[in-house]
């Protein structure tokens, strides 16, 4: 079973998307062929801000800190999402652990040349400790987690596993 130290960024994305996806991915149930749209999100992660290495967190992995100590995620998406700012807020959590006191996250969105800048404050750090104890509760759930609306799914990787009768 899942412990603290193994709730990531992937984790806390998908918490924030879909309980049911999280806890498909959770058990190990990945799709067979990534959906065209998560393949794009890839793309466009691989060409954009090349000249910063990530920084590998174990189960966090992050696109670079810079010199004011503010972490930097690029999303394929065009617009910001309550998952992203929670995904941003992770890390924060997890380099202040391992002793890096993060000021916060900056998302960037390179498809619309949007950024957002999330401090990381007393309220933030309170609630990625939330969200890490929901995750782990999501991982306990004997039964998966119902289905979103259909009109929820666009994009996910899951929808043929979720709705193919
Ligand atoms: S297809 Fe819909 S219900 Fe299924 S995991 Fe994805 S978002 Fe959740």
């Amino acid at each position: 079973m899942i412990s603290e130290d193994d709730v990531g960024g992937v984790h806390v994305k998908y918490l924030y998307h879909c309980h049911r996806q999280l806890w498909l991915y959770l058990r190990g149930i990945r799709p067979e062929h990534l959906s065209a749209t998560v393949q794009f999100g890839e793309a466009v992660h691989d060409t954009s801000y090349t000249r910063n290495s990530p920084v590998d967190l174990g189960a966090a992995q992050i696109d670079f800190v810079d010199g004011q100590r503010w972490v930097h995620e690029v999303k394929s998406a065009t617009r910001p999402s309550e998952a992203d700012a929670a995904q941003g807020r992770h890390y924060c959590h997890r380099l202040r652990r391992l002793g890096v006191d993060v000021q916060g996250a900056i998302l960037h969105y390179p498809k619309t040349r949007r950024t957002q800048r999330h401090p990381y404050t007393d309220d933030a750090a309170r609630q990625a400790e939330t969200d890490i104890a929901t995750v782990l509760a999501v991982a306990q759930a004997p039964a998966s987690p119902d289905r979103l609306p259909r009109s929820r799914c666009r994009g996910c990787s899951y929808t043929d596993y979720c709705w193919t009768e």
